[in-house]
């Protein structure tokens, strides 16, 4: 039995994986925030293994593996740097080992989720692809010919940190101009908030009322240069990688039906800049949020 661990920016969700199966799946919202989550993020993975295991009877010797998936650079156990959450050097494989004495494999949240997603999802059967996430930041893994793109040292693929403007919109890593800068969920979302005085509303709501407001003219020139960025970021990696499919998971997956079309169309518009005949099949990731869960435990 193995336990898969995605810690987001505003939560952890957990999942227990038996037989490759994903049998249930728990979540925890962070109670509060602190400059630095270290302490919080380690509190709610702890606490929510326990109530976990205990609700399900489950034995701590009967954990065979403690996959954790986080958003940021990651080596050896060690979470190096997780800007949306001030995280920096954090011993979560020490920590958690203290608490259930088993093996615990801590990877990068996009490519964990994109493990899964060609494992079991919408890359499954391509060989050249790329994965992004789209939600509180944005992050990336590619694949060539069928295999993961590794560096050495750290995780990698800080896709989210190429710069798109130059002096541009300031980015959590302290890098102006960043693709997360302008392409995250977060910040479409509070754009949207900030324009139509929706300072509370959440995630479901801002959906509805997007919905609601398609013919909206100011709504529409936020999604428009929403997407416009978006495609800009999106180009490069086209450059980069010329992948046969691009998959997105992250919040951006739950938006679908109000964005994709919309990147499809712009990717077409800007076909002519990166020099190809047709542009990659551009997917939402096919396992969801349950993405970063169970691609937390494939090694
Ligand atoms: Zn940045």
């Amino acid at each position: 039995m193995k336990i898969g661990i995605d810690v987001g920016g505003s939560h952890v969700a957990l999942g227990i994986i038996d037989n490759n199966k994903l049998i249930c799946k728990k979540e925890q919202d962070y109670l509060f925030y602190n400059e630095d989550m270290s302490e919080i993020v380690l509190e709610t993975i702890i606490e929510l293994i326990y109530k976990t295991i205990n609700q399900y009877k489950i034995e701590k010797k009967d954990i065979d593996l403690i996959g954790v998936t986080f958003p940021g650079t990651v080596s050896n156990g060690v979470v190096i740097k997780a800007e949306n959450l001030g995280i920096e050097n954090l011993q979560i494989e020490k920590e958690i080992k203290k608490e259930f004495n088993t093996k615990i494999l801590l990877q990068n949240d996009a490519k964990s989720a994109a493990k899964a997603e060609k494992e079991y999802g919408s890359l499954k059967n391509y060989e050249d692809a790329l994965f992004l996430i789209i939600g509180t930041g944005v992050g990336g893994a590619a694949f060539l010919g069928g295999n993961l793109l590794v560096p050495k040292r750290y995780s990698g693929f800080e896709v989210g940190h190429m710069v798109i403007e130059k002096d541009g919109e300031k980015c959590n890593c302290g890098r102006k101009g960043c693709f997360e800068a302008y392409s995250s969920m977060k910040r479409l979302k509070q754009k949207i908030q900030k324009e139509f005085n929706l300072p509370d509303i959440n995630g479901k709501n801002i959906k509805k009322f997007m919905l609601e407001n398609r013919e909206n003219k100011k709504l529409n020139s936020i999604l428009d240069t929403y997407i416009d960025y978006l495609s800009i970021g999106i180009c490069n990696l086209i450059n980069i990688f010329e992948p046969e499919i691009i998959s997105i998971g992250g919040s951006f997956a739950y938006y679908k039906e109000i964005l994709l079309d919309r990147l499809e169309e712009k990717l077409q518009e800007r076909k002519e800049l990166y020099n190809k005949d047709t542009i990659p099949k551009i997917v939402v990731a096919k396992l969801k949020n349950d993405a970063g869960i169970i691609g937390a435990v494939i090694k």
